[in-house]
């Protein structure tokens, strides 16, 4: 296993080695159904990590849990058949008993565990002196700092080799998406802990199979460092997450239409044209951040005159004519309504935290 990682980006992710990929289905459901997959993900000649899940957190009870560790055994053999280390998700310190006794490589902590520190330490303490790589997907809320708290859990363990799953948020309502990828924050993790290793997952962000393209695209033009995705011989058929699954052929297919990308080259042309467009941005940057300061010095002028004349800081008519203004002018641009809105939201608040300084203080 330690020289199949060594070849990729989760072994260095400042490194311009190969994504990780790891592959499988969501669920074990039968030896055939195990085998029959791992085989056809190894024709492929594609896949890293091979990966299934035994134990099904449910959203509600009632549906498939999991087979159990029954499926071990299975992995086992796929991994004997084809050389693919492999990898399941584990809740439990019992979990995480039952995946090393039967020689799984890598473990994996899934959303629905992440958001829970009580949890995580159970697996924590379980794996007090192993030496595996373990991944730990986000939690299923938009909260960095949750996720932060797992990893240093884990870590804290003594487990060396941590990485990212990425597998996006739940959120209220229809969406394009299954789990919201909120892009943002995992790139903010990433910033803050360029050394952890960040695996994208498009089949739980997605939830459906035709975006699983186009999110993976995106994952690797972030720089991911890996890619994990859900494959199944009858994917229409399978015990959990149907609809995202898709034949050992399909995912090849998906990989070999992905244009992968560098961080960077070391072509002279390609890096001084860079640097021209880069300073021209920043030479932008700094005349609108000028110009936000002296908005924000009007802001607190008009503060004081209110408060001489006992005026709220909000009126809603004028904060709609900004906004009115605001996506008018970004229409024209060619700039979207949602990024006019979030430009205004965050301007507005520090004119009104302003203004609160000058007339409360
Ligand atoms: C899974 O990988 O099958 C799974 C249950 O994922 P998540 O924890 O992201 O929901
Ligand atoms: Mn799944």
């Amino acid at each position: 296993m330690e020289q199949i990682l060594a070849k990729t980006k989760f072994a260095d992710p400042a490194s311009d080695k190969k994504p990780l990929i790891i592959s499988g289905p969501c669920s074990a459901e039968t030896e055939e159904q195990v085998l029959a997959t791992a085989l056809a993900l190894a024709k492929t000649g594609k896949v890293d990590v091979l990966r299934a899940g035994i134990w099904k957190p449910r959203t509600r009870p009632g549906s498939f849990e999991g087979i159990g560790p029954k499926g071990l055994p299975w992995l086992q053999k796929a991994k004997e058949l084809t050389g693919m280390p492999t990898t399941v998700e584990v809740a439990t310190a019992k979990q995480v008993e039952d995946a090393l006794h039967f020689g799984v490589d890598i473990l994996w902590i899934g959303a629905r565990t992440t958001v829970n520190p009580f949890s995580v330490q159970d697996v924590a303490d379980a794996l007090k002196g192993v030496k595996i790589p373990v991944l730990i997907k986000n939690p299923i809320n938009p909260d960095l700092e949750l996720w932060i708290g797992a990893v240093e859990r884990i870590q804290k363990a003594g487990i060396e080799k941590v990485g990212l799953i990425h597998r996006g948020f739940s959120s209220y309502g229809n969406t394009e998406y299954r789990n919201a990828p909120m892009w943002h924050l995992a790139i903010e993790l990433k910033r803050r802990h360029p050394e952890l290793p960040m695996i994208c997952d498009p089949s739980h962000i997605s939830g459906r199979r035709d975006i699983l393209q186009a999110v993976s695209q995106e994952a690797i033009d972030l720089d991911y460092d890996g890619l994990m995705l859900e494959t199944h011989i009858d994917p229409d058929n399978a015990w959990s997450d149907a609809k995202q699954q898709i034949t050992p052929e399909k995912f090849g297919e998906l990989l070999s239409n992905i244009t992968w990308r560098h961080e960077r080259t070391d072509q002279k042309e390609f890096n001084t044209a860079l640097e021209k467009l880069r300073n021209q941005i920043n030479g932008i940057d700094d005349e609108i951040m000028l110009l936000l300061g002296n908005r924000m010095k009007i802001a607190e002028k008009i503060g004081q005159y209110k408060k001489e004349n006992n005026i709220t800081i909000l009126q809603t008519n004028r904060w709609n004519e900004i906004l009115d203004r605001g996506i008018r002018a970004g229409e024209k641009l060619g700039l979207t309504k949602d990024f006019v809105l979030k430009y205004f939201d965050a301007v507005h608040l520090e004119s009104i935290n302003r203004q609160n300084k000058v007339m409360n203080d």
